[in-house]
């Protein structure tokens, strides 16, 4: 039965979050479509029509639950070190102190920007038991200063930050068609949409956000692809003096080297006129962010969307531009020759020799800035900058020359990424008809390959 149930489990291709956090690789998701239930009551029907043996409800939940994988959920997540540190401390009987709003107010914050973050709100106050030697808490008393401190960070842009102030993020698992209700089209293996958004941090200054858009027949998730898509909102926004990414720090594509090189070039490039862009990021597990709520926004648009049906990629894009209004959303939707690979790319080596030498991993703030090619950051966010070089002597011969034209050394892509022909004749057959005839077009129109790239 164990296996049947985990066979069943895994014909809906559940995958792996490339933006989870880090310590947790092995979780995967399903659609938000999908719910423990229907899987239950399709897979129990399957047993007794052919006869076979079935299991309870709660058997088939606890193996799903087993085999790490989730449903993908908007909105506020449950940080797993807090809670892990939570039974800790209840069976230890230990007491961690961390640091309170009140330390923040004292170090002369506005109170109109006063940390806002509801967990700030359960702080001790006392410590009865302070847990010198005790590793487990002192690694998440450091967690839980650094996720208050980043957060009132985040609190403080809001209306600080003289600029354009937005947070970035990539809308979990969106695969289309989606028509709740047939069993056909949720249990099969449809294709994935990308929402990479750029949303106002809010506070005074609210403008209109960024959705940048596209779909796996595009191209697909890697860390070019997400370059790609920060280009197009640098671009939206080249005329903005100082522009501000706030990001999760789950996603290894927003640490990357080569995103870090290529925003360097940039912003020292004639494509944009911007004189600084700053990355600042969120500590794991507490990332609710503005962008976070425009999900939110796009996933309730598309439930009332046309009764909950959205049986093409052009209808996902007006879902997102109807996702909310005054003002209403920029939607930029890519095409393939708006995707491309950077030839700059990142040499360990550059770094290796360094005495005091950047760890992508414990970088809360990078900035860039036109006129230096130099690598600027903090591992906190009050703390002094450092630099350091993070080009080869070969590539700095390359950029100083007077010829050189950043936008010149982008491979753009020549194709799209395309469908395998089974996959789509299965689209065709199956789900096609199930809807209007005008929606057929659009997937009998995608291109078709013979080994589509991994995606
Ligand atoms: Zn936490
Ligand atoms: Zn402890």
């Amino acid at each position: 039965m164990d296996e049947a149930v985990k066979n069943d489990i895994m014909s809906y291709s559940p995958t792996i979050s490339h933006y989870r956090r880090e310590h947790a690789p092995n979780v995967l998701y399903l659609p938000t479509d999908l719910t423990c239930q229907a899987m239950y009551d399709s897979f129990h029907d399957k047993r007794l029509k052919q006869s076979l043996e079935s299991c309870s409800y709660s058997f088939y939940n606890k193996k799903l639950n087993k085999m790490n994988i989730r449903f993908t959920k908007l909105g506020h997540e449950l940080c797993e070190r807090c809670r892990e540190a939570e039974i800790h401390m209840k069976l230890a009987n230990h007491v961690v102190q961390t640091t309170g709003e009140s330390d923040f107010l004292e170090e002369g914050y506005p109170e109109a920007d006063r940390c806002a973050d509801s967990s700030a709100d359960d702080e001790e106050e006392s410590s009865v038991n302070p847990p010198e030697d005790c590793v487990k808490c002192l690694q998440w008393q450091e967690h839980k200063n650094v996720a208050i401190r980043s957060r009132c960070e985040y609190d403080r842009d809001k209306t600080m930050f003289n600029g354009l102030a937005v947070s970035v993020d990539l809308q979990k698992v969106i695969q289309l068609p989606r028509m709740e209700g047939f069993k056909e089209v949720i249990f099969s293996r449809r294709i994935i949409a990308m929402n990479e958004t750029f949303a106002p941090l809010g506070g005074q200054k609210k403008g209109p956000t960024h959705a940048v858009v596209w779909n796996e027949i595009i191209s697909g998730r890697k860390a070019c692809d997400i370059i790609s898509s920060f280009t197009q909102n640098l671009l939206v926004n080249k005329d903005q003096e100082h522009i501000l990414y706030w990001l999760d720090n789950c996603s290894s594509q927003n640490k990357n080297w080569d995103l870090m090189l290529h925003m360097i070039l940039i912003v020292n490039s004639s494509m944009i006129s911007t004189r600084d862009v700053t990355f600042k990021y969120l500590e794991s597990g507490h990332t609710f962010m503005s962008a976070d709520a425009f999900h939110a926004a796009v996933e309730r648009r598309m439930r009332l969307f046309n009764k909950g049906e959205i049986p093409t990629y052009p209808d996902f894009v007006n879902c997102i531009k109807q996702a909310n209004g005054d003002p209403e959303p920029i939607v930029t939707s890519m095409e393939y020759n708006d995707f491309f690979e950077p030839t700059f790319h990142f040499k360990p080596s550059v770094i290796s020799r360094l005495k005091d030498r950047p760890k992508l991993a414990n970088i809360k703030t990078v900035k860039f800035s036109r006129g230096s090619y130099e690598f600027h950051y903090r591992n906190d966010f009050s703390t002094e900058w450092k630099h350091c070089s993070v080009f080869t002597n070969k590539q700095l011969k390359q950029i100083r020359k007077n010829s050189f034209d950043f936008k010149l050394t982008l491979k753009y892509r020549e194709a799209c990424t395309g469908i395998e022909k089974s996959r789509k004749d299965f689209i065709l057959r199956k789900l096609c008809s199930l809807m209007p005839a005008g929606k057929r077009t659009y997937w009998q129109d995608l291109p078709e390959v013979e080994v589509a790239e991994e995606f």
